[in-house]
């Protein structure tokens, strides 16, 4: 299959899974993980119509950052460490690895000294595995309330990672709890604006976090293969 063809399966099955839902297309942006493919795979998704952009590793997503900066909005998915901080504000759009306070202090005085602010979503760890990051749902809300001293820093929404599952439907309650989640902080973190974004659902299982309200999806392997590149 084609990128093209791939791009516009992708867009059929997220169609569905919001009829099945009673949810609207345009709410959910896809958003194409390039951190498998070359700089030409990503040049090509673009042109095929991707507009969003997902990378986990400065060194990997820089050649990508450098060619489709100006053609698309770039997302950091992976975590990121207090001295990378530097790379990556004020170049991607959004972060969806906001996961502890030592990295909202680095996020907010880079992004000071750039005069900017940072859409951020907070990373969540839903399932408990032990080999995933974020915080743990109870810790949610006071960390909300702590990123108010950080004007620099904009919490959009959450993020997590369901855990790999051969059957789909078994990722559900993982986002369900996320999006209960979300409401829940929105009805107690008066403080703040709304949280609206749910980043989640991966090749996988995207079908099922569109079903349970995901309004970004990172799709890596369904949407523009995996190729050799050597990267790790
Ligand atoms: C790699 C990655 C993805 C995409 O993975 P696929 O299963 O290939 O779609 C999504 N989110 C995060 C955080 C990732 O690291």
């Amino acid at each position: 299959m084609t990128l093209q063809h791939r791009l516009r399966d992708v867009e059929e099955r997220l169609r569905q899974a919001c009829s099945r839902s009673g949810r609207q297309p345009e709410n959910i942006q896809m958003i194409a993980v390039t951190k498998y493919v070359s700089v030409a795979t990503a040049q090509e998704a673009v042109r095929a119509g991707v507009t969003h952009v997902g990378e986990n590793r400065w060194p990997d997503a820089r050649p990508k950052w450098e060619a489709l900066k100006d053609q698309a909005v770039f997302h950091y998915i992976g975590s990121l460490q207090t001295n990378k901080v530097k790379d990556v504000i004020g170049k991607f759009d959004y972060v969806h690895s906001l996961d502890r306070e030592s990295l909202a202090e680095a996020i907010n005085d880079r992004a000071e000294k750039l005069g900017i602010v940072v859409p951020c979503l907070l990373q969540v760890n839903v399932s408990g595995e032990q080999s995933k990051h974020g915080l743990a749902p109870e810790q949610a809300l006071p960390f909300l309330h702590g990123l108010g001293k950080y004007d620099r820093i904009r919490p959009v929404g959450l993020m997590t990672m369901a855990p790999y599952e051969s059957e789909p439907e078994e990722t559900r309650p993982v986002f369900r709890a996320l999006r209960l989640l979300r409401d829940e902080l929105n009805g107690k973190a008066m403080t703040t604006e709304p949280l609206t974004e749910l980043s989640m659902g991966m090749s996988n299982d995207f079908e099922v976090a569109a079903e349970e309200g995901a309004t970004m999806v990172r799709l890596g392997t369904v949407l523009v293969g995996k190729e050799e590149i050597g990267v790790d």
